[in-house]
């Protein structure tokens, strides 16, 4: 970890082949959550360095598109085996530059090294159609082409696999990518690319540039020759990058925010309901978009489902994720814990009881780190921040139900659309259940249904395309109709 560190301090975007620092000059550093120190220094840089990396991209693509699948398929392999081979230092970084345990970023590698080979073997499966014409002289055929240059920015929660979810079936189906990393997590984007050189694809095949958000993201909007846009991150900034990218038609992907109900009816298996919370709730510390942020729970089942909640919570440890007994990490930083702070104080001040945790953690080991006590808040109220807004954070906010119509409208009643969790043992209501929720994704009796050939992605306001198996390979693909006279 610390020669990769080292290494990446004075050149660290890779563009055309080669690796380069800013344009600009500029460097940051880059902060651990577990202590609030130093975990390394990057090149920073802006639109000027976007637009030489979306340059080598776009001459690259002539020659990467026209190789076969089976090529393209080659260069993957090898990736997808040097991401396995370095799951312990790709795991050490992520834990080291973003806190989460140990334990999830090895993972979140081996999640990373799935969508490689995934795409390696799908790769060889873009089928075109052909069509029976009505006319005897002609004949109709539909072929699939990569859309061009990608245009890719990740957020830093899974600083690893976010990436490889995008660059994984973008470089399969033949596009090239300009790979913008989140400021809190670039140096596992930068190891990762390490790797992506060392597996030997073409110069300007794939490119990382680290800098300014806005002035990048700009960039990748204004420049016609990205023609497809993918990201994960906030609705905030994925409509803005609708908005750009309106300019010149660019496609776009986005994964955005979510507000996940979790549902536990009264013929619940609890137990396996408080597992499947625990999973979706404080994974990560409660950072992913897909995490529970609305627990309802019915009435007659209420206080033996938090009884239980509390007993596990109370056995999980908090701490560095990079010691190894530690379940629940810090948070990303000093916002996002002020953040999560502010939505249980006004949970409370609207006339929410804290059950269980509710503070910052800052005696001993937790130091200056980011930590929050895991919260179980009761009485929760639709007039609450919580209830509405995202918190990203190891919080659980209880509200009881009597009855099934009540809480499908309650679950809906959100501009948000991405997951959504019910526990239930009758089969009918499994059924009706995933039929009335309006999300892109629902688990039935799954705290934790994200899997490489699923499609992933929202419905309203919590984004467009699906990313993840065949639909994930979709996004980067153009359709054309070729029509023979014969
Ligand atoms: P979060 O609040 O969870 O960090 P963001 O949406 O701000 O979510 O960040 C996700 C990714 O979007 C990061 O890589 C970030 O740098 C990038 N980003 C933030 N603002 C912009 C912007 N105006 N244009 C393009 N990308 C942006």
């Amino acid at each position: 970890m610390e020669k990769s560190m080292q290494t990446v301090q004075v050149k660290s975007m890779f563009v055309n082949g080669e690796w380069v620092q800013a344009e600009g000059g500029d460097t940051l550093r880059v902060i651990n959550p577990a202590t609030g120190e130093e975990a390394g220094t990057v090149s920073y840089g802006d639109a000027r360095d976007a637009k030489n990396a979306i340059e080598a991209a776009h001459q690259a693509f002539k020659d990467w598109s026209r190789l076969t699948a089976r090529e393209r398929s080659k260069y993957l392999y090898n990736l997808y085996e040097l991401v396995r081979s370095h799951r312990d230092e790709l795991a050490g970084i992520i834990s080291a530059e973003m806190g989460k345990p140990l334990r999830e970023a090895k993972g979140e590698v081996l999640g990373a090294a799935d969508n490689f080979m995934w795409y390696a073997e799908e790769a060889k499966r873009v089928y075109g159609e052909t069509i029976p014409s009505s006319v005897p002289n002609k004949r109709i055929m539909v072929n699939r082409q990569p859309v061009g240059v990608v245009g890719a920015i990740t957020p830093w929660n899974f600083p690893v696999n976010m990436v490889a979810r995008k660059i994984a079936p973008a470089l399969a189906a033949g596009c090239t990518v300009v790979l913008k990393p989140a400021e809190s997590t670039p140096l596992s984007a930068i190891r990762l690319f390490e790797l992506i050189e060392q597996a030997g694809f073409p110069k300007g095949v794939a490119n990382l540039v680290i800098g300014n958000p806005e002035s990048v993201g700009q960039e990748m909007t204004d420049n016609p020759k990205v023609r497809k846009i993918a990201f994960t991150g906030s609705t905030r900034v994925g409509k803005l990058l609708m908005e750009g990218a309106a300019k010149h038609v660019q496609r776009v992907s986005l994964e955005l925010g979510g507000h996940a109900p979790f549902i536990v009816f009264d013929d619940a298996d609890l137990d396996a309901a408080v597992a499947g919370l625990f999973e979706s709730k404080f994974r990560n510390s409660g950072q992913m978009c897909i995490c529970t942020n609305r627990l309802y729970v019915h009435e007659s089942v209420a206080e033996a489902f938090s009884g239980k909640l509390i007993e596990r919570l109370k056995k999980a440890k908090v701490g560095d994720g990079r010691s190894k007994d530690t379940e629940i990490g810090p948070l990303i930083n000093q916002r996002a814990l002020d953040k999560v702070l502010r939505h249980i104080r006004d949970a409370e001040d609207k006339g929410g009881r804290v059950v269980f945790g509710g503070q910052r953690l800052t005696e001993g080991e937790y130091g200056k780190g980011f930590y929050c006590e895991p919260t179980v808040i009761a009485d929760v109220t639709k007039e609450m921040d919580i209830a509405n807004e995202e918190t990203f954070g190891p919080v659980v906010p209880i509200m009881p139900f009597t009855d099934e119509a009540a809480v499908i409208g309650m679950a809906n009643d959100t501009t948000y659309g991405l997951a959504a969790y019910v526990y239930t043992q009758n089969n009918s209501r499994c059924f009706r259940m995933a039929e009335e929720l309006e999300y892109g994704i629902v688990g039935i009796n799954d705290g934790s249904p994200t899997q490489t050939q699923a499609p992933f992605g929202g419905w309203k306001e919590s984004g467009i395309g699906r990313e993840g198996g065949r639909h994930g390979l979709e996004a980067f693909l153009e359709t054309k109709f070729v029509s023979f006279g014969i």
